[in-house]
């Protein structure tokens, strides 16, 4: 099968080198394993990630040199898919309506604060146990919700299965490991926002699977969520990628980049009278 590789940023501001090493690799790598290579906005935040930064973003891309196959999707343009599928997760009693505010979680967790593996304040599952009557009463109302994943519910209606992908390494991601996933760390997750008809673990997994993505590359602040992505996919009866989570972008001298140069826009860099061509050699694909 012909891997299929994507970088997926969500323009919610301008490019940085650490977007620029994200999909400098996945064009390596599509290269080097004969693959596709494919850009994909992920603008379901439409109030932060304006016109003017989904502009910038591909021309920043392609200043950088890369090429990718068109059309781009958009996931502001696809939110009828991603509440359809909410919908039959909805109707599997696999989703619940979530009422609380930030800080109704803040003071429902009290003091024993446990973390998800972002650093949040693991949700403690307030409207799980709301009434059906109660529930029903604040939907009336009108109140905003979100909706939540009930994790327990989806892991039991998975089975006993071990969960986990395959995290795989080398030139040409020849190298495999199996990784075993911590979904339960995670909580309840949001797959639909309140203000937005969907979440990015929604989104991602239903895009990489209609576009047939067959290796995810990202950075490591993206490792743990992969644990949610194999739920949604096993849930959903999707096509399991191999995953690669690259470390923080280094230089080619394999020393971490200062925070400050790794957070630069990479207009910043290019009005500077940095080059594209010095870009690519900095972060190691010259
Ligand atoms: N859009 C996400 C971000 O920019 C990345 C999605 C992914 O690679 O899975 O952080």
């Amino acid at each position: 099968m012909q891997p299929v590789f994507r970088f997926a940023p969500s323009p919610n501001g301008f490019l940085h080198l650490g977007h620029a090493y994200s999909a400098l690799l996945n064009a390596h790598l599509a290269r080097e394993t004969g693959g596709r290579f494919l850009v994909r906005i992920e603008d379901i935040d439409t109030i932060r990630c304006t016109e003017n930064r989904v502009t910038a973003c591909l021309e920043d891309l392609e200043w950088l040199g890369l090429d990718w196959e068109q059309p781009v999707l958009r996931q502001s343009t696809q939110f009828g898919r991603y509440r359809a599928t909410a919908d039959v997760l909805a109707a599997r009693g696999l989703l619940y309506p979530c009422f609380c505010s930030r800080n109704d979680i803040a003071t429902a967790a009290g003091q024993a604060t446990l973390r998800d593996p972002d650093g949040a304040i693991l949700y403690p599952g307030t409207c799980r146990h709301l009434s059906d009557g109660e529930r029903a009463e604040r939907l009336g109302r009108g109140e905003p919700y979100a909706l939540r994943l009930d994790m327990v519910a989806a892991l039991a209606s998975i089975g006993a299965r071990r969960f986990g992908w395959q995290e795989v390494s080398g030139a040409r991601l020849e190298n495999q490991t199996d990784i075993t996933a911590r979904p339960e760390a995670w909580g309840d997750v949001v797959l639909v926002r309140k203000e937005t008809p969907t979440s990015y673990h929604l989104a991602v997994v239903l895009d990489d699977a209609l576009q047939g993505i067959t290796h995810v590359v990202r950075g490591t602040d993206l490792y743990e969520a992969t644990a949610i992505h194999r739920v949604l996919q096993t849930l959903l009866d999707l096509p399991t990628p191999r995953y690669h989570h690259h470390a923080l972008i280094r230089d080619k001298e394999g020393k971490k980049l200062a925070k400050s140069l790794a957070s630069t826009p990479l207009r910043q860099l290019r009005a500077e009278g940095v080059t594209a061509g010095e870009i690519r050699k900095r972060l190691g694909f010259d």
